[in-house]
């Protein structure tokens, strides 16, 4: 399996209005990628501007940090040319590798724009190589620039910044260096573009100590939480009943907690995120994790705060 790291630029409108008004909000201009083999030696490479057909000034910011002007893509070729030969360059046997967690989304909606055949009919799988740094080098939860990466690794910084070419090839500099670390490439993720259509599709993902569910859409909040996926607290090691320490409660109406037993695998904390789908309904991402006991009393603390402050609203009234 090759590994393709993307980069990608685009452009936006300046002002809200226009941007909240346009179907596109962001008007891809720039492709830059890197094609490693399984060895993650570089194979290939490919990089392409665009001739933009939604904004036809350069927002002042973009303008300025990626030094693109609209007169360099006057006689480029279009989205759909440059998208259709990128993806045929990709090969058939490849996984994505980005920096951050918003191109592969950004990507598969400039195609939607255009109805070009989908890139996926579900969440694509890839790697987050911005999250697969901080879990190989720093702390698991940081994000980081990828200047930031790329110094902390010294890694000797040829080219500027902030272009498509130029970003694909740091990140697959750092992207080498965070593969050779033990066991990080098992941290995979999801582009959730597009959901699960049914259960079937759904995601269960199981990592060293923790595990990601991804459910298809609901219609609301209730209609997830009334299902027994969504809200079910078996072991994710072992597939064990739990006993329930903290049902599940929400303190903000976005984020549902709880914490469980298992006989084998000790206290499991539950996390589940009301998300929006672009169709403006709900999905759910949920995690399982192992934890220690600080954590579960900081549950547990945070589950009393919210009655007691209940407690009181009831007795001013
Ligand atoms: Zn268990």
């Amino acid at each position: 399996m090759n590994y393709i790291i993307l980069d990608l630029e685009w452009n936006q409108a300046d002002d809200l209005k226009t941007k909240l008004e346009s179907e596109l909000m962001f008007e891809i201009i720039e492709v830059g990628a890197i094609k490693l083999n399984s060895e993650y030696m570089q194979i290939d490479s490919f990089h392409e501007l665009i001739k933009p057909q939604v904004f036809n000034r350069m927002n002042q910011v973009t303008g300025e940090l990626i030094h693109i002007s609209m007169r360099e893509l006057e006689n480029c070729r279009n989205f759909c040319e440059a998208a259709s030969d990128f993806l045929r360059w990709c090969g058939d046997d490849y996984i994505f590798c980005t920096w951050g967690n918003v191109d592969l989304t950004e990507l598969q909606k400039n195609m939607d724009f255009y109805h070009m055949p989908g890139l996926s009919k579900k969440p694509i799988k890839y790697y987050d190589v911005q999250k697969l740094f901080s879990i190989a080098f720093e702390d698991k939860k940081k994000r980081r620039a990828l200047q930031f990466a790329v110094e902390f690794l010294n890694i000797k910084e040829e080219v500027a910044f902030h272009r498509a070419d130029a970003d694909a090839f740091y990140t697959a500099k750092v992207f080498k260096k965070v593969a050779a670390a033990d066991g990080v490439l098992k941290n995979y993720s999801f582009d959730t573009y597009r959901l699960p259509k049914n259960k079937a599709e759904e995601i269960n993902a199981v990592f060293e100590d923790y595990a990601k569910y991804i459910s298809r859409e609901f219609i609301n909040k209730l209609a997830a939480m009334n299902d027994k996926d969504v809200v079910s607290t078996k072991c994710f090691l072992c597939g064990a009943k739990t006993r329930k320490k903290v049902p599940w409660f929400s303190n903000n109406g976005r984020n549902y907690y709880s914490v469980m037993v298992c006989p084998r695998h000790g206290n499991i904390k539950g996390k589940i995120r009301m998300k929006k789908s672009v169709n403006d309904k709900i999905y759910v991402v949920k995690t399982m994790k192992q934890v220690n006991m600080d954590t579960v009393n900081d549950i547990i603390m945070k589950r009393n705060q919210l009655r007691e402050g209940r407690r009181e609203r009831r007795h001013r009234t």
